[in-house]
């Protein structure tokens, strides 16, 4: 089934608890959301299933590459997906360390325009946006949508 619209993708959410189904993500590899290959083997358990699937419909909405971390690739990024509990970098609760958040750069696509598609509801399972940035950092919390929050 397809996961582009705001409609599947709560579909698709539903099936796989109610089938108690993983979701593997089909355009994302386990580095671009660990921070070190420590995490490898963890790294399906470690993030939230709605970010899993959020991620891939954002990548097939838009039809460019989005970066999370690079460093794989010898990019800058490490701490995009999942962050060490221990890290100095960003809030001291973050839900970066709870696999529960993602930073995401999508190509050639300005991080204010995947807002407005966040706040029309294109991928109804964030909960939680950071405004003001030129990154794309998407969190799932238990909170009412859609929370915006700076810094
Ligand atoms: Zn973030």
């Amino acid at each position: 089934m397809g996961i582009v619209t705001a409609e599947q993708q709560i579909k698709l959410y539903a099936e796989l608890i109610r089938d108690g189904k993983q979701y593997v993500p089909i355009h994302f590899q386990w580095h671009e959301l660990m921070p070190s290959a420590e995490y490898k083997r963890y790294w399906l358990y470690l993030m939230d299933m709605r970010l899993l699937i959020t991620l891939d419909a954002m990548r097939i909405y838009y039809g460019v590459p989005i970066t999370v971390n690079d460093w794989y690739w010898g990019g800058q990024y490490s701490l995009s997906g999942l962050r060490p509990m221990d890290t100095d970098v960003g809030a001291k609760f973050s839900l970066h360390k709870f696999g529960l958040a993602f930073d995401a750069k999508v190509r050639g696509v300005d991080a204010e325009i995947v807002r407005n598609d966040i706040r029309a509801e294109k991928f109804p399972l964030i909960t939680c946006i950071e405004k003001d940035v030129s990154w794309n950092h998407c969190d799932f919390r238990n909170t009412n949508r859609l929370m915006e929050v700076t810094g």
